[in-house]
């Protein structure tokens, strides 16, 4: 049991220097970490290249053919080792700058030799630095029939003599010094069998040396599934554990609640509103600290959901909150909840760095003293001198991001027991993604939008199109209808997009003159007061037109704009676009969105573009911005170790986690504590490998 642990410095070929490289560069310390250091690519050792057809970004190849000539040129540091290799194409030039004596010796003019490296071009001229030579003998030839590991590197490690080559021989020392009885198994023999998966050591063995493709296949396999296990096994485990956790029990619906739905609630919930709730409802009721993540399409109602939770916790006496991640976005929703609960009598605050003074002197002594029912605001909420007489609900809106640290200020705010956590996300995310980031969570879903709303339109327009987008504009301004028109705006060229914001809100004014026409401008570089005015005025429809930038992304809501200009589409990404789209057709009249941009894309623009125009589905969209951008990349996701997975692939290997999850609840059940013997390799696994998954200080 003890041998992968073993110090990587007492393995052949390595040594101390090494291994305080291997230390730094890799974090690789034990024979174990070598194993799980996973090649990245394979060189197929049975391809050889011609030299004629090599090109300078040829990269690395396997060359077969006869040393011509071997002389050194150069004096003393600068002496290198000059050979030609000729196959029955052509030849090219084989360099070495050290070890240069040593080569001397070894290398034979004359004999046959298979050469491998990376294709160097200078001046036009191809060559081969640093070759690995290897004598051909037909006997060797035929046992060489196999895959070549390539392992990720860094510039130190390839400069300080730790190349592909010398990696590759560490690994072999590796195995020739193990046995399979060196590789304990992890998983249980049952689900082995049952997956027919390869053992532990063959799955090891075959990944880093595989003999053919479906060796590779079947190692990747199993490893794989292994790693999706074990997280889900820990995710579910810390699940099962919050359940641990007590919370205050919301045992009753009661009059607020009741009033609200029997006398305020302008619409019908729609059934997934109504499932969603009931879920909430249950979860509020167990006495256990909810932790719920609430995943909805842009305009599916959350909103609702997330007020009428509110109104569970102010029936059981106790005060609730809700954090926005902008200001305007926080305002909004002030104004739209203080409006709904009108003639409830309760009280509603809003709360954010711009309130400032007596006003929020009074504010916090309204809400530590208990006569504040719910608090709005940004995150702001969450800061220390905001105390709270009795929080006992805290939701988070159209935030993916709502990490341990935010987690453990919300914790401080209520006793004896944490809060119950509402999050709303303010996009879908992909099922793969959300499992895995949230795994631990217990997920709402809304897949149904509010009835009678129309299909967004959604058309792609080049710049030789703007007159008839300009006449299509003025028509619908005509019924009344107003427009956003919005500009990328990223912090790294923000005068430029300031500059185009600005020429083409000039450009507007032209097409669209007063007095007959108002327009508004946001950008993020204003004043919160100016931004506020515009928005104002846009709301209340003394604007036909706001020109902005993704400010008014994140949840605000005029129902009565029904078209959405995109400017530059080319420069958002799917989910942002999602979200700019979803904007409009909030109200019941029939919405359009056009995504100009220029003429010439790449093919990944192309690919968001069509995207938006083939689906309005945000779960849809989701799953396509996964596959286009990786899981490393999708909104709210950066920061999360999480997802640095050795070999899954969130966009790919969708069946093989959703296996795995099922798989790890089954043990669960069946065994909470993983005591039955069966499941003593799991249990005995997680407990000396459990620290290193990453990310897994996100959650516990
Ligand atoms: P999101 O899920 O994007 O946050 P909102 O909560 O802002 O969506 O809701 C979008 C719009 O739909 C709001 O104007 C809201 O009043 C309206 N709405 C929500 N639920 C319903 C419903 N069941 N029937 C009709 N309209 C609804
Ligand atoms: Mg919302």
């Amino acid at each position: 049991m003890k041998t992968l642990d073993t110090d990587i410095s007492y393995l052949k070929g390595v040594g101390p220097k090494r291994a305080e490289m291997l230390n730094k560069e890799l974090s690789i310390f034990t024979y174990h970490d070598l194993l799980h250091q996973f090649p990245h690519r394979y060189i197929d050792k049975t391809q050889f290249h011609k030299i004629a057809q090599l090109r300078e970004d040829s990269g690395e190849v396997q060359l077969r053919g006869v040393l011509r000539r071997l002389t050194t040129a150069g004096e003393g540091r600068k002496k290198r080792l000059v050979g030609r290799l000729r196959d029955d194409s052509g030849m090219i030039e084989l360099v070495w700058f050290s070890g240069v004596h040593w080569l001397e010796k070894q290398l034979e003019v004359g004999k046959e030799y298979v050469a491998y490296g990376r294709i160097n071009s200078f001046r036009g001229k191809i060559s081969m630095p640093h070759p690995e030579m290897e004598e051909v003998k037909p006997e060797k030839l035929k046992k060489a029939s196999s895959f070549a590991p390539v392992y990720p590197s860094t510039e130190k490690l390839n400069t300080k003599g730790l190349d592909a080559r010398t990696r590759r021989r560490i690994m072999a020392a590796l195995f020739e010094k193990l046995s399979p009885a060196d590789f304990p198994e992890n998983l249980p023999a049952y689900i082995i069998k049952k997956f027919r998966f390869p053992s532990r050591y063959d799955a090891l063995r075959q990944i880093h040396f595989p003999k053919n493709e479906q060796e590779l296949q079947a190692a990747r396999n199993r490893l794989k599934f292994e790693e999706l296990f074990f997280l889900q096994l820990r995710l579910l485990q810390i699940r099962r554990r919050r359940d641990a956790i007590k919370g205050f029990p919301f045992e009753q619906v009661g009059d607020t609640f009741m009033r609200f739905y029997n006398e305020k609630l302008p619409f019908e919930l729609t059934g997934a509103q109504k499932r969603v709730l009931k879920e909430i409802r249950r979860d509020l009721g167990r006495g256990v600290q909810m932790n719920r993540l609430l995943q909805g399409d842009v305009g599916s109602g959350k909103t609702i959901v997330g007020l009428m939770s509110m109104l569970i916790a102010i029936d059981n006496g106790f005060q609730a909150c809700l954090m926005a991640p902008t200001e305007i976005l926080a305002q909004q929703h002030y104004n739209s909840i203080s409006e709904y609960l009108e003639g409830m009598g309760l009280q509603v605050g809003f709360l954010s760095g711009s309130v400032k003074g007596k006003k929020r002197k009074a504010l916090l002594q309204a809400l530590e003293a208990g006569e504040l029912h719910i608090l709005i605001g940004t995150h702001a909420l969450l800061e220390p001198p905001v105390i709270f007489k009795n929080l006992g609900l805290a939701i988070t809106d159209e935030q993916h991001r709502f990490g341990v640290a935010q987690r453990a200020k919300l914790w401080k705010k209520s006793k004896p027991f944490p809060p119950h956590v509402l999050v709303m996300t303010a996009t879908p995310i992909p099922r793969t993604l959300a499992m895995t980031l949230y795994g631990d969570l217990d997920v709402s879903v809304i897949d149904e939008l509010p009835p009678g709303r129309k299909e967004i339109k959604t058309v792609h327009k080049t710049e030789n199109n703007r007159m008839r987008v300009i006449g299509f504009m003025r028509q619908e301004i005509a019924k009344g209808r107003q427009v956003y028109v919005v500009y990328p705006l990223i912090e790294e060229s923000e005068k430029l997009d300031l500059q185009s914001l600005q020429d083409g809100y000039e450009a507007l004014q032209r097409e669209f003159p007063l007095p007959d026409y108002q327009i508004s401008v946001v950008h993020g570089r204003m004043k919160p007061a100016d931004k506020d005015f515009e928005m104002q005025r846009f709301l209340e429809r003394k604007t036909q037109i706001m020109v902005a930038t993704t400010v008014i992304e994140v949840g605000v809501n005029v129902p009565n704009a029904s078209v959405m200009v995109i400017e530059n589409t080319e420069r958002f990404g799917l989910s942002q676009l999602h979200q700019l789209r979803g904007r409009v057709g909030r109200g019941a009249e029939q919405s359009y969105c056009i995504l100009m941009s220029s003429f010439k894309l790449s093919n990944e623009s192309k690919e968001r573009i069509n995207t938006m125009v083939r689906t309005n589905n945000g779960f849809d969209i989701a799953e396509a911005d996964l596959r286009l951008r990786g899981p490393g990349n999708i909104e709210g996701t950066q920061q999360s170790g999480i997802l640095n997975f050795r070999l899954a692939d969130l966009a790919r290997d969708g069946r093989i986690l959703q296996t795995a999850r099922e798989v790890a609840a089954r043990v669960l059940d069946d065994d909470p504590g993983l005591e039955r013997e069966q499941h003593h390799p799991i249990r005995w696994y997680l407990e000396k490998h459990g620290r290193q998954l990453k990310g897994w200080s996100r959650i516990s």
